[in-house]
Formats: structure tokens, C-alpha cells, sequence
């Protein structure tokens, strides 16, 4: 663990094994650290706080704008790193979150011009104005499925803000996270970044509990966010959550289906096993174009080769572990036991061949699924699709907000004020129109409902999840003669 700008093992000298997904081998190990280890990491970033906060914010910048380059010179590394710890195929999906990390350090450097307040016209004789200023310690929890990317979403704004920062990285892949830590370190002064490694309750309870930790930036699903929130609560701290999703596409019957095929491959995530919150997760498309379009959606999906992580053959690799893996055999194999719902393609991973050395599920599409079943309802977090008629727009709109998470929504038809109307109707806190990615630096994201508290991504989420602002007022009067 990165503490106070040393390497350091857990107090109690403990480990945990990290194992390629894809291959089921153990890749390395990290500390499993505890309450005892977080105090020690909070400490460090109390202790870099004050000297920190008063270093020029274009100074921050500047060192932020390093720290990128480093990363980008050293993408390859990481790419393979996340690829071998998330089991996310290394062409398809690790390069690009990679990049991402690169981009995020020089996005949020670049902004540190913009910590800017206000002033505010009282009147002769009054000067109020108002000032950005850090928050103080930030404890940060990220999850496994974009584990780099996540990361470097909290440290690089936290940070330019003017914050230091307890970070701990997700058990199943903290590997990429402390070599963004390494580098971090070779460009900040010690105890501005810290990252600490453990299991949620041993290690991520004490530090989203610490009295000294001012604000806390989670990412993760929603029953952990719920109880996060409650802890903060004890001593009003400040949350922002980034949490599950089920995010409902609509197809209209106009749409373009060459575009809407490659989009929905690209929102349900398939490439990334479907282990994103944003994921299309709910398809409901129009009655005329059901049929045709489901045949021609699974001459697509059974085209991605299915493999080991590293191959750059491979478009789908593996789930996270074996926990996950059993949980989304227990979804298909719920709607195999369905009368009424229909096997598109897909269905249980398969028990012999190549497949059986790693946790691959395979892309499964059920039709004529009820938004009302577990099936619709509950995040997977694999590679699972129900597909749901509709013939009337505003019961299409009705059913996609029929959920108590508001995260991603999806929109697909040739008349773009159609798509437009559907795209504010939708309770999402990011919505696509005629595409299935998007997501970009710069553009404020995160969801409403159960998915979340606030935004992260851009300067208005840098300003409101890592810093107060403070009113200043001042008597300009001369006293009187
Ligand atoms: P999780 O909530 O189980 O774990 C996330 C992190 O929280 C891990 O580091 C874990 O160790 C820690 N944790 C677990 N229990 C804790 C506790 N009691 N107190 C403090 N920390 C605790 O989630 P997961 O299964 O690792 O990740 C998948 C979830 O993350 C999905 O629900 C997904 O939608 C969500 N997610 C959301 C976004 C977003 O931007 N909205 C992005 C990625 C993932």
C-alpha cells in the first residue's frame, strides 16, 4: 500500500492473492489491510493537507499534467495489467481505459486555472466574493470493473483541487491502481496520494467511518453506496455516489438497424462481459421490428470471439471471479425455468472446451421477458439482455422509467424530435441518442434514483464533489470622519 509516500504491507501482515480471471492463475499479491492501516494512511493525508491546499492551484496543475504524461508512456503496461486482473479483453477494452487514465490526469491539470469563485455586486461599500476551497482528506472506494479508470476519476480531481486522498482499490483488482500510485508518487510530495488494499467491511467501513475523512467518493453498487451514506451521516460528511444501473434502451421502428445493432452491442457492453453500470441492460423494442431485429442482433453477438484476455483475438473475455460467475448463471438459468420467456441466444457457459479455464458467460438474449421479473429489475452485471415489445410510445417511456435506479438510457429513431422528447422523458442522469458509448471527459455524469449523488467527470462535478465554497464579505465603508 502507498502510505505517506512509502510502500508499505499491512500491519497485521496479511495478504490476498489476485488472480487472472481469465486463466484462473494467481498474478500477484497486496496487503489486506484493516482499520489499523487506514488510520495510518488517513493520518499521512491529514498530515500533507495543510502544505498541499496552499501550493498554487496552476501548480497542481502542472504536476497533474506529469503525471499524464508518465501514464501515457507507460499505457501498454497498464492496458495489460487491467486486462490481466479484470479478465477485460486487452483490444477491446483495457487499451481504451488506459487512455482514459492518461487523459483523465491532463483533463483535470489542465482545469486548475478554474478553481475560480465569485464576486458578488452588494453595493458601494461592500466586497463579497466567494472562494473554492478543498475539502480536506477525501476517502475514496472504487470498485473491479474499470478499476484504473475509476481511480483516476477521484485522485485527479481531488487532488488538483487542492485535497490529498485515501483511495482503496477493489480486492479482486488492485494491481493497476498502485501502479497509478507509484506514478502519482514520483511526481507529488508524500501522503497526497495513498492507496490502501483490503476487503470492503476490514478496510472500505473504516475508512468511508474516519472522523477525519471530510468527504467521501464512492463508487460501487448500491446497497454498499446506502451503507456509506449512513456512516457519513454520523458526522454530516459529504457523499457522491456513483452506483448500479439497469438502463433501458428504446428502439423506435423507424430507427436505422445497422446503427442500432452495432449500438446495442456497444451499450449492453458486451465486449466488456456487460460488467459496466451504464449497460443497455433493458431492450424494448418496437413490435414491428421485434422479430427481424433480434435474428439480426444474434448473427452479430455470436460473431464476438469469446477468449482469453491477453489474446488480441479476443473481443469478450472473462467475469471477475466466481462469485459473479455463479450469480449470472443463477439469472439465465431463472428464465431457462420461464415458460413464457424465449431463448434468443446464449443460455448457460459452456462445461468443457477452452472456455472452462476461466470464468467465461456468454453473451444470452431472452425475448418476451416482463419488466416486472427479477430478470429486468435486478442489476446482472453480466452478459444477460431481456428484450420487451411495446407499440405505444408512452408506455415504452412508462416501463423504461420503471426502475428505481436512474442511470443510462439509450434512444434510437430517425426523427430526432421524437428521440429528443424521449430522451427528456427518461429518468437517467446520461442519455445517448442513435449511439451506445459516448461517455467524455468534460461532460458531467452520473445518475439519479438509486444510482446516485452527484457528478463526476467535469468541472462542474470537480468543483461540486471536491470543494466548499466559502462567502467572504468585506466593509469597503471609510469610517466616518
Ligand atoms: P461493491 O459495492 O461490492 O464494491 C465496491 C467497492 O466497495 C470495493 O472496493 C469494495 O471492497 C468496497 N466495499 C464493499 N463493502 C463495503 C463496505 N461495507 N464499506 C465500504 N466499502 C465497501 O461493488 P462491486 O461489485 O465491486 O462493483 C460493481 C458495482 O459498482 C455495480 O453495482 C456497478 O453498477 C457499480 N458501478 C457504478 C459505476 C458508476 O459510475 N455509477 C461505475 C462502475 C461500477
Amino acid at each position: 500500500m502507498l502510505i505517506g509516500g512509502a510502500w508499505r504491507p499491512a500491519l497485521s501482515g496479511q495478504t490476498i492473492v489476485v488472480e487472472n480471471p481469465g486463466r484462473r492463475e494467481p498474478i500477484g499479491e497486496v496487503p489486506r489491510g484493516d482499520a489499523a492501516d487506514v488510520d495510518l494512511a488517513v493520518d499521512a493525508a491529514a498530515a500533507a493537507f495543510q502544505a498541499w491546499s496552499r501550493v498554487a492551484a496552476r501548480d497542481r496543475g502542472r504536476l497533474l499534467l506529469a503525471i499524464g504524461e508518465a501514464l501515457e508512456a507507460r499505457q501498454e503496461e497498464l492496458a495489460r495489467l487491467i486486462a490481466s486482473e479484470t479478465g477485460n479483453a486487452l483490444r477491446t477494452q483495457a487499451r481504451g481505459e488506459a487512455r482514459m487514465v492518461a487523459d483523465a490526469f491532463r483533463y483535470f491539470g489542465g482545469l486548475a486555472g478554474e478553481l475560480k469563485g465569485v464576486t458578488i455586486p452588494l453595493g458601494e461599500g461592500q466586497l463579497s466574493y466567494s472562494r473554492r476551497e478543498p475539502i480536506g482528506v477525501v476517502g475514496a472506494i472504487v470498485p473491479w470493473n474499470a478499476p484504473a479508470q475509476l481511480a483516476a476519476l477521484k485522485i485527479a480531481p481531488a487532488v488538483c483541487a487542492g485535497n490529498t486522498i485515501v483511495l482503496k482499490a477493489a480486492e479482486d483488482a488492485p494491481l493497476a491502481v498502485l501502479m497509478i500510485a507509484g506514478i502519482c508518487q514520483d511526481h507529488l510530495p508524500p501522503g497526497v496520494v495513498n492507496v490502501v488494499t483490503g476487503y470492503g467491511k476490514e478496510c472500505g467501513e473504516p475508512l468511508a467511518a474516519h472522523p477525519l475523512v471530510r468527504k467521501v467518493s464512492f463508487t460501487g453498487s448500491t446497497a454498499v453506496g446506502k451503507s456509506i451514506m449512513r456512516a457519513a451521516a454520523e458526522r454530516v460528511a459529504p457523499v457522491s455516489l456513483e452506483l448500479g444501473g439497469k438502463s433501458p434502451s428504446i428502439v423506435y421502428p423507424d430507427a436505422d438497424e445497422d446503427w442500432v445493432l452495432d449500438g446495442i452491442v456497444a451499450s449492453m457492453r458486451f465486449t466488456r462481459q456487460s460488467q459496466s453500470c451504464t449497460a443497455g441492460s433493458r431492450l424494448f423494442l418496437h413490435a414491428d421490428i421485434f422479430d427481424s431485429f433480434l435474428d439480426r442482433l444474434v448473427a452479430r453477438v455470436s460473431a464476438l470471439k469469446i477468449g482469453d484476455p491477453l489474446d488480441e483475438a479476443t473481443d469478450i473475455g472473462s467475469v471477475i471471479n466466481e462469485r459473479q460467475f455463479t450469480k449470472i448463471c443463477g439469472y439465465v438459468s431463472e428464465g431457462l425455468s420461464r415458460a413464457e420467456s424465449r431463448l434468443v441466444t446464449g443460455g448457460m457457459p459452456p462445461q468443457e472446451g477452452p472456455l472452462t479455464r476461466g470464468y467465461f458467460a456468454v453473451p444470452t438474449i431472452f425475448a418476451d421477458t416482463s419488466n416486472a421479473w427479477r430478470l429486468a429489475r435486478e442489476e446482472i452485471f453480466g452478459p444477460v439482455l431481456v428484450a420487451i415489445p411495446w407499440t405505444d410510445e408512452e408506455e415504452a417511456i412508462r416501463m423504461a422509467n420503471d426502475s428505481h435506479y436512474g442511470l443510462a438510457a439509450y434512444i434510437w429513431s430517425r426523427d430526432i424530435g421524437r428521440a429528443l422528447r424521449a430522451a427528456h422523458a427518461v429518468e437517467a442522469g446520461w442519455v445517448q441518442v442513435n449511439q451506445g458509448g459516448g461517455q467524455a471527459l468534460g461532460q458531467s455524469y452520473g445518475g439519479i434514483k438509486e444510482s446516485g449523488i452527484g457528478r463526476e467527470m467535469s468541472l462542474e462535478g470537480m468543483l461540486d464533489s471536491f470543494t466548499e465554497t466559502k462567502s467572504v464579505n468585506v466593509n469597503l465603508a471609510l469610517p466616518p470622519p
